[in-house]
């Protein structure tokens, strides 16, 4: 895995002294065969609007090697949210989806009461992998509806001052996605595509947000961001600049404070320790069906250790 990435032209600033704004970085973690930045959640940071986890791999050459290989494994309690910067990955499901994943396109996985799901590298699969992988809660009206999946194959662009932003979810800029979402959120890439690029990004002042480099450098709330860190916008403002060095891709998301208390096990999201509980044994005794189109073993659920279901203190945080 190599981050070849990097442009001095954006001056290390540090984050103003009462900005409120938060920049914390990311640490490793090993998910099947492949290693990530883990961005979100962090230990006094649990969510922020429903994003309640942030994974961000690559750029890894994957050239002569079998390529991602991630086990069917469930989820309940959240949608999963795919988008690739660089090369491919075939997504295979419970409800018998199967769907090749490319750079530009999202796929969307709604869990609700409970999905399984492999992500692997497809046979004849690019050289490069770079992507992202998050987690939206979904809040309690809505968790425990019918599985679902949805591929979107092009999404709503615009542009802001020299970035091209293509919207995931939610709307920016005047461009609207259609990916179906259950609390009001906003998911989008900006990539300076055509040199640098400098712009005001409005931002709904009753969200909160983060903001992360994905390729490249950047600079956001007038806070220097490298790939590996997180810069955490609250609640109040109506906007904030950005820029980036030519060829550079910032990623934004936020949401409405969820205000639930949410309890994050392994692949659940849930609200109690028995609902993590429950989960894992269904998984064991096969409640959430086959993963076609996948040749190995599933994975199996970590064992429960009470001191890790302990709710956190502060609900929203
Ligand atoms: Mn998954």
């Amino acid at each position: 895995m190599s981050t070849v990435e990097a442009n001095p032209e954006v001056a290390a600033r540090p984050v103003p002294e009462n900005s409120e704004l938060e920049l914390t970085s990311g640490r490793d973690a090993r998910v099947g065969t492949i290693t990530v930045r883990r961005l979100l959640p962090l230990r006094m940071r649990r969510s922020v609007g429903p994003w309640c986890f942030v994974d961000h791999y690559g750029p890894a050459d994957l050239d002569g090697t079998a390529g991602m290989d991630v086990p069917p494994h469930p989820h309940i309690g959240l949608q999963t949210v795919t988008w690739l910067l660089r090369g491919n990955v075939l997504h295979s499901d419970s409800l018998g989806t199967e769907q090749l994943i490319r750079p530009g396109q999202l796929n969307l996985m709604t869990a609700g009461r409970g999905i399984a799901h492999a992500e692997q590298s497809p046979g004849e699969h690019e050289p490069v992998l770079h992507g992202v992988q998050l987690w939206v809660a979904l809040p309690d009206a809505s968790r425990h509806a019918a599985p679902a999946f949805e591929h979107h194959a092009s999404l709503p662009r615009a542009r802001l001052g020299g970035f091209a932003v293509t919207v995931l979810a939610g709307e920016l800029a005047g461009a609207a996605s259609d990916a179906t979402v259950f609390s009001p959120l906003v998911g989008a890439e900006l990539t300076a595509a055509d040199g640098p690029a400098e712009c005001v990004l409005p931002l709904r002042p009753d969200f909160e947000h983060i903001v992360f480099a994905a390729r490249g450098q950047a600079s956001a709330g007038g806070v220097a961001l490298s790939v590996g860190q997180l810069l955490y916008l609250p609640p109040g403002r109506p906007e904030t600049p950005v820029s980036a060095p030519g060829g550079a891709t910032v990623m934004l998301l936020g949401g409405a404070p969820l205000g639930e208390q949410l309890l994050l096990w392994w692949n659940f999201v849930a609200r109690t320790p028995a609902e993590i509980a429950a989960a894992a044994d269904g998984w064991h005794a096969g409640e959430f069906g086959p993963v076609g189109g996948y040749a190995g073993e599933p994975m199996r659920a970590p064992a429960l250790s009470p001191a890790r279901l302990r709710l956190p203190r502060k609900p929203g945080s």
